[in-house]
C-alpha cells in the first residue's frame, strides 16, 4: 500500500448512498432522528478456540458473541447499519453535515478502514483525487498514522466489543435468529423503526443475566460445501427461504460496500 496524504475537500460525496455501520448508541440516535437502521447478521462456526496468534480470529471474536446453531458453536457478528438512500438526511445544501458535532464515528473515520485487514484503496473511496494529494500523512509504511483517526478507530473497535452482548439481547428481543455465514454474505433484517428503537433501548439497559443467555440460530447458505460441513457439526438451517420471511440474504463478493467491517 503506497503512502497517502489526505485532506477532506468537503465535497459531500461520501454522504450519498453510503450505508453506515453504527454503534448501538448511535443507532438509537439515528432512529430518534428519523433515520432507518437495518440489522446485518453473519456467523462463523467456532468448534474450538483458534490459537492466540490467529489475528483474524481474534478480531472476529472481539466484535461477536458466542451462540449456537443446534450443536454447532458459532461466533455471531451483528451490524447495525444506518441506511442512506440518496443524500444523507443530515447533509445540508452547502454539503456540510447538519449533525457535525455528533455525527457517527464511522463518518469521522472515513476514508480510513475500520477493518485492520483491509488496505485503504483510494479507488474504492468516494473522495476526489485532489483529496489524496494534500493534507497530513494518513498512511505511511502500510499503516494508519494519523493520530486522531487511529484513536477513533480504537474507540470504535472498543464500542463494537462492548456492544456485542447487547446485540445478542437485541436479536432475542426482535426474534432475529437467522444468519448468513461469514465470507458468504449477510442476512439482513429491516425491522420497523418503532419496535427496533424500543428493542435497542431495552438491550442497552439489559441486565448481566439477560446478556449471558446464549441464543440459538439457523444458518442460511447457498453453498453445498458449507451445508455438508456444518451439517456434520450439528448445525440447523433455513430449509427454503420464503417470500414472506422477515429477512433477505445479501451475498458478499470481495469487499462489502454495504457493511464495512
Ligand atoms: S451523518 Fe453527516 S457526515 Fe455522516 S453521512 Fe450524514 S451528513 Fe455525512
Ligand atoms: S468524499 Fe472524501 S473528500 Fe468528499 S466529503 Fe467525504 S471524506 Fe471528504
Amino acid at each position: 500500500m503506497p503512502d497517502l496524504r489526505f485532506a477532506c475537500t468537503q465535497c459531500g460525496r461520501c454522504c450519498h448512498h453510503h450505508n453506515l455501520p453504527l454503534t448501538l448508541h448511535e443507532a438509537i440516535g439515528w432512529l430518534e432522528d428519523g433515520g432507518d437502521v437495518q440489522v446485518f447478521c453473519e456467523a462463523a462456526p467456532w468448534p474450538m478456540e483458534p490459537p492466540p496468534d490467529d489475528l483474524r480470529a481474534a478480531h472476529r471474536r472481539r466484535r461477536s458473541f458466542a451462540a449456537r446453531s443446534g450443536a454447532c458453536p458459532l461466533r455471531v457478528t451483528v451490524l447495525l447499519v444506518g441506511v442512506i438512500a440518496g443524500a444523507c438526511r443530515h447533509l445540508r445544501a452547502d454539503m456540510r453535515c447538519g449533525i457535525y458535532a455528533r455525527r457517527p464515528m464511522v463518518c469521522r473515520i472515513y476514508p480510513a478502514e475500520l477493518n485492520p485487514f483491509l488496505a485503504l484503496d483510494p479507488s474504492g473511496k468516494a473522495c476526489p483525487s485532489e483529496a489524496w494529494t494534500q493534507g497530513a500523512p494518513l498512511i505511511a509504511g502500510g499503516r494508519l498514522v494519523d493520530a486522531d483517526t487511529l484513536a477513533l478507530v480504537e474507540r470504535r473497535r472498543q464500542a463494537d466489543h462492548d456492544d456485542a452482548p447487547l446485540k445478542q439481547a437485541l436479536c432475542r428481543l426482535l426474534g432475529i435468529e437467522v444468519t448468513a455465514l461469514a465470507e458468504e454474505g449477510f442476512v439482513v433484517y429491516a425491522p420497523a423503526r418503532g419496535p427496533l428503537l424500543a428493542a435497542l433501548r431495552v438491550a442497552r439497559d439489559a441486565s448481566p443475566e439477560q446478556l449471558a443467555e446464549p441464543t440459538q440460530w439457523r444458518l442460511l447458505t447457498a453453498s453445498i460445501d458449507s451445508l455438508a460441513a456444518l451439517h456434520a457439526l450439528g448445525a440447523r438451517f433455513v430449509d427454503a427461504p420464503r417470500a414472506d420471511d422477515p429477512f433477505r440474504l445479501v451475498a458478499v463478493t470481495g469487499k462489502a460496500a454495504a457493511a464495512p467491517a
